[in-house]
């Protein structure tokens, strides 16, 4: 009996969403372009919110920006048009006060049923207008004199809209599935055991309170998404994302690739040649990379590093290993400016060492590029830096066993999996090294990550002076002017940072040559450099190629020189409208200075009057340098989908869970899916597809 059940139940779950009364092939397609198929995919189209019409609220009692429902009767009613028709009914009810009920958009129909004494019900939310509080475009519903309209029972839950359905029929059509909501047992997926130790309820009883909250419940833990219902539903649903990404791992693991293991002449060379000895921490997670490269399945591994930390160099070692097996490496940076400097450094490095470095991006066309694929392809190029242009179809390796990718954030995954692609024929896939600046919290890094493995560079090499940062507001500009000049009358050399958020390339070029002539003209003694994306490669090049040489004192720059430029002479940085920028973009500007020994300062000049956030932002830059304590900052004043982007991972997508609020769950739902994955796969498998189902969210690692 209790397996014909179980049997039963899934196949409900799974029962397409024409067995809904209303649901003909019409409706079906609407629900389906957006995602909604299955009886399970209603029940799991959860509340964006709650309405508490459970209550009516005096108007006297109305707090602007509290959603409520009042009842009275119409005062006055006036027909206006400011820029546009607008509509004004006065409401009063027995407690004396008035409140205004404002429309832009109405009929005819309506006016007229507006009339003086009509007796209305509604719902929204105040806000202070010019003659007390007022509602726009409110929920209302007209009462007969008598009529005895009886309250809600229960909170009205509000969903995400889906085209081309109305709210009260989508909440009919959910109302339906949920009467087919299986019992308990038949639908959960969860060990009982696990759930009742952390105190959380079914799935069931869970989703009925999500849906279907009763009257008592504690709306705050709701809003908050704290509820156990909410966190029940939170943990499955990472759960579910957790497992999703370790089975890809554990299918990346079952490819081939090259062991790079043995002799390591050519990394013993680099290491004597360079002019530093490593850090104890570059020297660790070296260590970690070469025994992931001796093993004959790919690595996967993330190295996390602060800015200035020296992950470069690091690379440099690991592609020596594939080198010196007669292997080929690439090494892919998202910004030319980024890459170029790569090729420097490493042509610096390596070509005395007598390995061969080829360089393609999208620049290099014609001629050379038929050149430089030529060499790829035959395996003359050892080790290729280059932009996205590496990933592109038609560059072909020898016999590719190492992909290098820096600032990976910058680079969507399916890049990542082009540069993946490359390797030799057969079932080889290269080894992955991916690099990132930006710094993520720990447990957000627990869950974005479960299918790396990751490393942290966290010391920076010794001798570098921590950055002092001053917070300053833009009026003061003529003092920071005297501030550049008596800098690099001292042979130091400076930055100067425009930025415009939101504006079009241009817009911003526009601003920085702006920029770069007045200031051209108030530093007559200094020479004044330019770069922003609107340049032509090689003007860029030769801004950066003086700057870097010390020919330019003072660079005018758009946020272009963001990622890993390196000029460690520079150690004044200005950065105009900071206000603008977020945390991690601050740090990453920032890390451009004190670089060398020289003690340096960045100042973020703001213009005023600053937002609560803003200044939080500037006063976490000016406390600390620590990029995992601004990682943290920013994930609490912005949250994890803005911090890593959809682009990157997916995760804003989550439909409960958010990883700010939740990450405390992240140890047990760990622990739980490695039981599952050894134990049950089989259920690992229906909880993935409960959640993420056949929607490509990832690709495969
Ligand atoms: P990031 O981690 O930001 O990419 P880079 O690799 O660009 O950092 O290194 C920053 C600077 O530090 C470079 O000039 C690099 O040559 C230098 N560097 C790297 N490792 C060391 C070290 N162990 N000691 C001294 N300088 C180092
Ligand atoms: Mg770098």
């Amino acid at each position: 009996m209790s397996a014909l059940r179980r049997s039963f139940s899934v196949d409900l779950s799974c029962e397409p969403l024409s067995c809904l009364a209303g649901v003909g092939p019409r409706v079906a397609a609407k629900l389906e372009a957006r995602g909604l198929l299955t009886l399970q995919d209603l029940w799991l189209h959860l509340p964006l919110r709650y309405e508490d019409r459970t209550t009516l609220v005096p108007i006297r009692a109305l707090k602007p920006g509290l959603s409520a429902q009042v009842e009275g009767r119409v005062e006055a009613v006036e027909r206006g048009f400011r820029y546009r028709p607008v509509l004004r009914v006065a409401v009063g009810d027995a407690s004396g006060s008035t409140l205004v009920l404002r429309f832009f958009h109405f009929r005819a129909a309506q006016v007229a049923q507006l009339a003086v004494g009509t007796r209305l019900r509604c719902y929204g939310t105040p806000r202070p207008g010019q003659h007390g509080l007022e509602i726009v475009h409110p929920s209302y519903r007209v009462l007969g004199d008598h009529e005895d309209a009886g309250l809600g029972e229960a909170l009205d839950p509000v969903y995400p809209a889906v085209e081309g359905i109305g709210p009260v029929s989508l909440r009919k059509l959910i109302g339906q599935a949920l009467d087919r909501l299986p019992e308990a047992p038949a639908l959960e997926l969860l060990p009982a055991s696990f759930l009742g130790g952390l105190g959380l309820p079914s799935l069931r009883q869970a989703l009925l309170t999500m849906h279907r909250p009763p009257r008592d419940a504690d709306v705050a833990a709701l809003a908050a998404g704290t509820h156990p219902a909410q966190q029940r539903l939170a943990m499955e649903e990472l759960l579910a994302h957790h497992l999703s990404l370790r089975r890809q791992r554990i299918a990346l693991q079952q490819h081939h690739a090259p062991s790079l293991k043995g002799r390591d002449g050519l990394v013993k060379a680099l290491r004597q040649s360079l002019p530093f000895q490593l850090t104890g921490a570059q020297a660790r997670v070296f260590e970690q990379i070469r025994k992931d490269l001796a093993k004959a399945s790919p690595m996967l591994r993330l190295v996390q590093g602060d800015v200035g930390s020296g992950k470069t160099v690091v690379a440099a070692l690991a592609a020596m290993l594939a080198v010196e097996r007669g292997k080929q490496v690439a090494l892919a940076a998202p910004t030319e400016l980024l890459a170029e400097q790569h090729l420097f450094n490493l042509r610096g490095w390596l070509e005395p060492l007598g390995v061969r470095i080829g360089w393609l991006a999208g620049k290099v066309t014609g001629k050379a590029r038929a050149a430089v694929l030529a060499d790829v392809a035959s395996g003359q190029a050892q080790v290729v830096v280059g932009t996205h242009a590496l990933m592109q179809q038609n560059v072909v390796f020898h016999d590719l066993a190492l992909a290098i990718i820096d600032e990976q954030h910058r680079f969507g995954v399916h890049q990542r999996l082009a540069l993946r692609d490359k390797g030799a024929a057969g079932r080889s896939v290269p080894h992955q090294l991916v690099m990132t600046a930006t710094p993520i919290p720990r447990t957000l890094a627990m869950a974005a990550y479960s299918d790396l493995d990751v490393s942290a560079i966290d010391e920076l090499p010794p001798g570098r002076t921590p950055v002092q940062t001053i917070v300053i507001s833009a009026e003061r500009r003529p003092e920071l002017v005297e501030r550049i000049r008596v800098a690099c009358a001292q042979g130091r050399q400076a930055y100067w940072v425009c930025t415009l958020i939101d504006e079009s390339d241009e817009v911003v070029a526009t601003a920085a040559q702006n920029t770069f002539d007045a200031l051209s003209a108030q530093l007559p003694e200094l020479k004044v450099g330019l770069v922003h994306g609107r340049m032509k490669a090689a003007e860029k090049q030769a801004a950066m190629r003086g700057f870097k040489a010390g020919e330019i004192d003072l660079l005018v720059a758009t946020t272009v020189i963001e990622v890993g430029v390196d000029v460690p002479n520079a150690s004044l940085m200005l950065i105009e409208n900071a206000e603008r920028l977020g945390l991690a973009q601050l740090h990453q500007l920032r890390g451009r200075v004190g670089r060398g020994a020289a003690a340096s300062s960045c100042v973020l000049m703001y213009q005023s009057p600053l937002s609560s956030m803003a200044r939080e932002r500037l006063e976490t830059m000016r406390q600390t340098n620590d990029g995992f304590l601004i990682a943290e900052k920013d994930l609490e004043l912005r949250g994890p989908g803005e911090l890593l982007g959809t682009r990157q991972t997916g995760l804003a997508a989550f439909r409960v869970a958010d990883l700010a609020r939740d990450a405390g769950l992240l140890p047990d739902i760990h622990a739980l899916g490695e039981r599952l994955l050894q134990e049950s796969p089989e259920l690992a498998d229906r909880i993935v597809a409960r959640w993420i189902g056949g929607a490509v969210r990832y690709a495969s690692a």
